[in-house]
C-alpha cells in the first residue's frame, strides 16, 4: 500500500516521539490492549453475551471487525467470518416428588433440586418411576469396573454420585490408588456430561446426581444457575429422543434426607460405591417427575478468521487458536444485578486470542509460518461446548489436516507468574514446545495442582481431543512474582467461590493483566513454533485419545 505523504510525514513524527517517550513495557501495552477488550466484552451493553441474544450480535460484530482490521482473512471458505451453528434452547420447568419409606418428600425447585429435559418434546412426565441408587455410574472396563453389575435400570430413576470412584490405594488408603481413574485426576468417567450419557444408554427414565462441592469442582448456586436458565443443544435429526428423558441434580442436604427416608445411611452408601463390588440398589421408593419445556431454534455462530500460511505447499494446514466468546447471559429472575458479565470467563479469553492474532497480523512476511493459523471464537461452550464440538463435526478444513488446537478460557489476572499450569499434562508433545519456550523465558511448565475438577473436560479443546486432535489448555499459574507466596492460591479460590459463573465475574481493580499478556505470548510462540515445524504435534503413548488420532490419519497423507 502507498502511503501518502502527509500521513508519511505524520507517522514519521509519530515515531520519533515514541522513540524520546520512555519506552512502554510491551507486555503492560499487550495488557491494556486486552483490558480494553474485556470492557467492552464484558460490558452489560454486551448483556452477557448469551448464544442467540443481541449480545451475540455485538459480540460476533466485535469480534469480526477487530480479525478483519487486522487484516486477517474471513475464516470460512464461504468467504464469511462466521460458521451457522444450528441449536436448540431449551427453557425446562421442572417438579419432581418421592414417594420415599412412607413419606412423600417434594424438594425445593432450585434450592434443592433443578432437572431438565433435553429431549426437544413440549414435556415429559414420569409416573412412580422405581428408584435405584447406582453408585457413581461407571462403566470402565479398562479398570475392570461396572456399576450396574447387569442390573436392569429401564424406566427407573438413577441416582448417582459426581465425579470418579475414588479408589483408596491398597499401598496406603489415605491416598487414591493411581492405577484406577488416574488418582486425584478427574477421568471423563467422573464429569456430569458421562452419567447422563450412561444412563441414556442404559435406558434409565431419569438420572440424578448428588451435588458435592469438592468432588464437583463448583458450588450448588453454579449448578442451579446454569441449569436454571435456557439451555442448549446441537439440532439433532431425532430432537435427542435417545436422551434420558429427566436429567437433574440434588443437593447433598437433600440426598441425605431421601437416603435416610428410604432407610439407607448416604456416607455408608458412598464408601460402598467406592468399592469394585458395588451393586446398584433398590430403594424400594418411587419418583414421579415432570418437565415442561419452552422450545425455540436458533442459530448462533463461531466466528473464525484465519491467517494464510507463507508456503503454498502447506498452506493447506492448520493450527487452530479456539476461545468461547459466549457467556451466562442476564437472568431476569435475580434480583438486582442479573448481568453476568463474564470478564475472566471468557472476555478475558477472547482479548487473549485477539492479542494473539494481532502479534501473527504483525508479522513480518519473512517470518509468517508456513502453514496457516484458524482463529476459532466459538460460542455456546458454556451449554456443554457445543460450538467447538459442531467444529469438529462439521470442520471447515480437514481435521487430518489440523495440527493441533490450543485453547484459551480465562487467563492470568494475578500479574506476571513464573509458572504456566497444563491442563492434561504429559498427553501431548505440545507440552515440550510449550516447556521449551518458557524455559528460554525463565519460566516454568508445570502439571496442573487442581487436577480433581476435571479441567480438561470442561472447555472447547476437550471437543478436538475427543475426535484426535492434540489439544492444548492451560491454567494460570500460582506463582506469582513479586507476591506473597499464598497470593495466586488466594486469587482463584476466591475466583471460584465468589465470581466463577456469577454475576460479579467483572473485571476487578487489582487485575494485573501484563501475566494475561505474557502468557498469551507462549501460546502465540507455540502456533509460530508448530505452524512452521516440520514434525507434527503427537499424543504420547498411553494417551487415551491418540488412537482416535492414528486412526483418522492412517491413510490421510500428510
Ligand atoms: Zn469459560
Amino acid at each position: 500500500m502507498r502511503i501518502p505523504v502527509e500521513l508519511a510525514f505524520v507517522l514519521a513524527a509519530g515515531a520519533a516521539a515514541a522513540a524520546q517517550a520512555p519506552q512502554q513495557d510491551p507486555a503492560q501495552a499487550a495488557a491494556d490492549r486486552m483490558l480494553a477488550h474485556v470492557r467492552v466484552l464484558s460490558s452489560d451493553e454486551f448483556e452477557g453475551r448469551a448464544p442467540g441474544t443481541a449480545g451475540e450480535l455485538l459480540t460476533v460484530n466485535y469480534l469480526t471487525r477487530e480479525y478483519s482490521g487486522l487484516g486477517l482473512l474471513p475464516g470460512n471458505p464461504d468467504g464469511t467470518f462466521v460458521q451457522d451453528v444450528p441449536m436448540v434452547g431449551i427453557v425446562s420447568t421442572p417438579t419432581a416428588s418421592f414417594a420415599v419409606g412412607g413419606a412423600t418428600l417434594a424438594p425445593a425447585i432450585l434450592n434443592e433440586y433443578i432437572a431438565v429435559s433435553r429431549r426437544v418434546v413440549p414435556s415429559v412426565d414420569v409416573r412412580d418411576s422405581e428408584i435405584v441408587f447406582a453408585g457413581y455410574g461407571v462403566v470402565a472396563p479398562e479398570y475392570g469396573w461396572d456399576d450396574f453389575k447387569g442390573a436392569d435400570v429401564r424406566g427407573k430413576t438413577v441416582i448417582m454420585l459426581i465425579n470418579d470412584p475414588p479408589v483408596p490405594d491398597p499401598k496406603d488408603p489415605t491416598k487414591l490408588d493411581e492405577a484406577m481413574f488416574k488418582g486425584k485426576a478427574m477421568t471423563y468417567y467422573g464429569r456430569w456430561t458421562y452419567k447422563y450419557e450412561e444412563a441414556s444408554a442404559k435406558g434409565a427414565a431419569a438420572c440424578l446426581i448428588v451435588h458435592e462441592t469438592g468432588p464437583a469442582g463448583y458450588p450448588w448456586a453454579v449448578v442451579a444457575g446454569s441449569w436454571g436458565r435456557e439451555n442448549f443443544s446441537l439440532k439433532t435429526p431425532d430432537g435427542d429422543a435417545g436422551r434420558v428423558a429427566v436429567e437433574g441434580w440434588l443437593t447433598l442436604a437433600f440426598a441425605r434426607r431421601m437416603f435416610s427416608g428410604a432407610g439407607f445411611d448416604f456416607d455408608a452408601l458412598k464408601a460402598a460405591a467406592a468399592r469394585r463390588d458395588f451393586r446398584p440398589i433398590d430403594f424400594k421408593a418411587k419418583a414421579t417427575f415432570s418437565v415442561s419445556n419452552r422450545i425455540r431454534s436458533l442459530a448462533s455462530r463461531n466466528v473464525v478468521a484465519k491467517l494464510e500460511g507463507s508456503d503454498p505447499s502447506r498452506r493447506g494446514e492448520y493450527v487452530i487458536y479456539s476461545a468461547h466468546w459466549d457467556h451466562l447471559g442476564r437472568n431476569p429472575r435475580l434480583k438486582g444485578d442479573q448481568i453476568f458479565n463474564g470478564a475472566a470467563d471468557n472476555a478475558l479469553g477472547c482479548a487473549g486470542i485477539l492479542e494473539i492474532a494481532r502479534s501473527f497480523a504483525g508479522l513480518a512476511p519473512a517470518e509468517r509460518p508456513a502453514r496457516s493459523i484458524l482463529f476459532l471464537s466459538v460460542t455456546a461452550e458454556e451449554q456443554g461446548l457445543l460450538g467447538s464440538e459442531y467444529y469438529a463435526r462439521n470442520p471447515l478444513y480437514p481435521l487430518t489436516k489440523t495440527l493441533a488446537d490450543i485453547n484459551i478460557d480465562g487467563l492470568q489476572r494475578a500479574g506476571p507468574s513464573r509458572d504456566v499450569e497444563v491442563v492434561g499434562y504429559g498427553n501431548s508433545t505440545l507440552d515440550d514446545v510449550a516447556a521449551g519456550i518458557l524455559r528460554d523465558a525463565g519460566r516454568v511448565l508445570v502439571p496442573e495442582t487442581d487436577t480433581e475438577k476435571g479441567h480438561f473436560y470442561r472447555s472447547d479443546h476437550f471437543e478436538f481431543a475427543k475426535v484426535g486432535v492434540p489439544s492444548f489448555y492451560t491454567n494460570s499459574g500460582l506463582d506469582i512474582i513479586g507476591m506473597p507466596a499464598d497470593y495466586g492460591r488466594m486469587r482463584r479460590d476466591e475466583y471460584v467461590a465468589n465470581d466463577y459463573h456469577k454475576v460479579s465475574d467483572e473485571i476487578k481493580p487489582w487485575w494485573d493483566l501484563r501475566g494475561a499478556a505474557q502468557d498469551a505470548d507462549l501460546l502465540f510462540r507455540m502456533g509460530l513454533r508448530i505452524a512452521g515445524a516440520d514434525s507434527w504435534p503427537q499424543w504420547k503413548p498411553g494417551c487415551e485419545f491418540k488412537s482416535r488420532r492414528d486412526a483418522m490419519m492412517a491413510g490421510a497423507p500428510h
